[in-house]
């Protein structure tokens, strides 16, 4: 009797069991359905084959920007975070053999420093950066390598412009004339359209940068933003934000990094607009995806965007 009571018992804690993974299931889906309604292209890295589409990778690499770009026709790396080989990790992870163009923004470590293991191992056709010099080993370093493997260099001026056969425009906004006094405002700003969709990368470029482009009537207006500068208050000063005018603002930069990068005015005055942010160090790396009429965003972690 005592026996056939806990076999009953342990029938009925079975059966529970399955009825709370059954439901769990049913959440799950539920969940996954919900966040492919919020972002039409919600898809895992690397989905798209080479075709009519544009991927724009945001990709996680601490303290630091790198940012991997896919068109039809070319594979292009905005820097390359800090030494390591996180960069060069995440585009062997992608199948890329060789880089049709690698914009290195500005001489800082957190920018060029993950270049030189991406120089060293796949094959680049350019090399394009400000032309401004930097006295550390990391910059002397990467001039080395682009000496030695006989790559084309390009120093970046504000208008700047390329029209590629696969449809990509890519667009240089600034520098006008850098300093290496200041190197962050010596950051090359680049936007990338493709059809109705543009991307506005901006470097560590801050205030007298985004002022500049302003006087200059850039063509700055963009679909998505790159803040600058890893989303300071030194940068995304009011003027700049609204002759952008994203629809969505990538802020990159590591957990819990020492320089209190995003600032907490930029990330309110980003709500106060009611863009959307999205951040490496939350999110992961984020991959935005566009055919040229519309886009989708997709992202590492399972955590809402603001
Ligand atoms: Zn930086």
């Amino acid at each position: 009797m005592i026996n056939r009571r806990s076999e009953k018992e342990a029938r009925i804690t079975k059966r529970s069991l399955t009825i709370f993974l059954v439901a769990l299931l049913i959440f799950a889906l539920v969940n996954l359905l919900e966040l492919s309604d919020l972002f039409p292209s919600n898809e895992a890295a690397n989905i798209h084959t080479r075709g009519q589409y544009v991927e724009v990778h945001f990709i996680d690499v601490g303290q630091g920007d790198s940012i991997y770009i896919k068109t039809p026709a070319q594979d292009i790396l905005i820097d390359g975070g800090d030494r390591g080989s996180a960069a060069l990790d995440y585009l062997l992870s992608q199948n890329v053999k060789d880089l049709e163009l690698v914009i290195g923004t500005h001489p800082h470590a957190d920018h060029i420093g993950g270049l030189i293991e991406v120089l060293e191992t796949i094959p680049v056709r350019e090399v394009m950066d400000p032309g401004v010099v930097h006295t550390s080993k990391t910059f002397e370093d990467y001039l080395v390598l682009i000496d030695e493997k006989d790559i084309d260099f390009t120093a970046a001026r504000a208008g700047m412009k390329r029209t590629f056969e696969d449809g990509t425009v890519l667009e240089i906004l600034s520098p006008d004339s850098p300093s290496e006094d200041d190197l962050n405002n010596a950051s090359i700003v680049a936007r990338l359209t493709y059809g109705k969709v543009s991307f506005l990368f901006t470097g560590d470029a801050e205030i007298p940068s985004e002022n500049a482009m302003l006087d200059a009537m850039s063509p700055l207006r963009s679909t998505i933003l790159k803040a600058g500068h890893h989303g300071s208050s030194t940068s995304t000063v009011d003027a700049f934000l609204e002759a952008v005018s994203p629809e969505a603002v990538v802020i990159m930069c590591g957990a819990d990094n020492s320089y209190g990068h995003p600032h907490r005015e930029v990330l309110e005055k980003l709500e106060d607009a009611d863009i959307k942010v999205f951040r490496t160090d939350i999110h992961g790396t984020i991959i935005v995806s566009t055919d040229g009429k519309s886009y989708g965003i997709s992202y590492d972690k399972s955590v809402e965007p603001n």
